[in-house]
């Protein structure tokens, strides 16, 4: 039956999103845009705010992987992954062990928990789980975000439900743009125009569709009409009349996984070229006495390991100060140089940072 199948898929996603902020990679969490340093930490990479260039090459990838996906497969992560779906069902599949007549309140009941889980489990990817679960009844703020989350989310699920995959949900709009005859979707058999009539498909159906019409907007390619069908079809011995169809290897298809892993290899190379240490510098004021001039510098250290480097500017220039800076790690030092120019001095300074492995030049006017 597809329902067990979808039940298995969606305990693993749902676990892999509960304990993915608990993963600990190089020592940081697998997944978090950390909220104290203002930094995305991905899977042992950490990438500062201002690198974000990065999280929208990233974004691009997903949104590459969407199209690709949705082409191909449809409406399958309506109903297999979104969390309404997986939320919802779980807390039917928990409350279907009670008696029949207490199953509707105690699914309503149940979903209290889950959401309430869910809104703590989005607090963790923001901030250190253990912190943010210690402190959500110390701070007034922490404790307003997991209040609104979790009344949104059981609204969502236990009030909303699929009304919201019917109406209001972006990704159906982006779906009827996306599909064409060939993306899998579960449909009817048209070879087979007459079925039993049971009507088991249509109450199996959590968005109240008849799938036996046609493919339809609406539907989130739960199967739960195939299971429906499949049951009914079994007393008389016969293939059921509904099943997923469509082509997944095809020309569409392989163009999009193209453009997916062109987006993929953007972002990895744009990953793999950063450097580690960054180093920028500029012009401040006269020396007054020591009849230079006053540059300031900036060295910031994004690797795990201490950096040591020196500072040298390019002849006839000359550097008064110590050239030689220590980095800690993940962290930034500033400064300020003195030069002292000489005659035929260029209008614009080269300074140099040099350390193990690095040699960054950096130009600064001259005034
Ligand atoms: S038509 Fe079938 S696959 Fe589509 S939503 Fe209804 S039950 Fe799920
Ligand atoms: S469950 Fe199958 S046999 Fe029954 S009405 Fe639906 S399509 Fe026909």
């Amino acid at each position: 039956m597809w329902k067990n199948r979808r039940r298995i898929v969606a305990l693993l996603g749902g676990a892999a999103v509960l304990l993915l902020p608990f993963l600990r990679i190089r020592g940081r969490s697998a997944a978090r845009f950390d909220l104290p340093t203002l930094s995305l930490h991905f899977f042992g990479a950490v990438v500062p705010i201002d690198e974000f260039y990065l999280v929208l090459l990233g974004a691009l990838f997903l949104v590459a992987l969407t199209l690709w996906v949705t082409v191909v497969f449809g409406r399958l992560w309506c109903g297999w992954l979104c969390p309404q779906t997986v939320i919802r069902e779980t807390g039917e599949w928990i409350a279907s062990a009670l008696p029949a007549r207490y199953r509707r309140g105690g699914k309503t009941l149940l979903l209290l928990p889950f959401s309430a889980l869910v809104s703590l489990s989005l607090l963790w990817y923001f901030l250190p789980p253990a912190e943010a679960t210690r402190d959500l009844f110390r701070s007034p703020v922490l404790l307003g975000f997991f209040l609104s989350q979790w009344g949104v989310i059981y609204i969502m699920v236990a009030i909303v439900g699929p009304r919201f995959c019917k109406t209001a949900c972006p990704y159906a709009m982006l779906q009827n743009v996306l599909s064409d005859r060939e993306t899998l979707a579960v449909a009817y058999d048209p070879a087979r125009p007459e079925c039993l009539r049971c009507d088991g498909c249509i109450r199996a159906c959590p968005v109240g569709i008849d799938i036996r019409v046609g493919v339809q907007r609406e539907c989130i390619a739960c199967a739960s009409c195939i299971d429906a069908c499949r049951e009914a079809t079994a007393g008389p011995g016969i293939a059921p009349f509904i099943a997923y169809r469509g082509t997944v290897l095809r020309g569409k298809a392989y163009l999009f996984a193209g453009g997916c892993l062109a987006a993929a290899l953007v972002l990895l190379a744009a990953a793999w070229s950063r450097p580690d240490v960054r180093f920028a510098v500029q012009w401040e004021g006269k020396a007054g006495e020591r009849r230079g001039n006053v540059y300031r510098y900036s060295v910031r250290n994004d690797s795990d390991q201490p950096v040591a480097l020196a500072l040298s500017v390019e002849r006839p220039a000359r550097l008064l100060d110590d050239p030689e800076v220590a980095v800690p790690p993940r962290g930034r030092v500033t400064g300020t140089l003195t030069v002292q120019g000489r005659n035929g001095t260029p209008e614009e300074i080269l300074f140099t940072a040099e350390g193990r492995g690095f040699r960054i030049v950096r130009k600064a006017a001259f005034p």
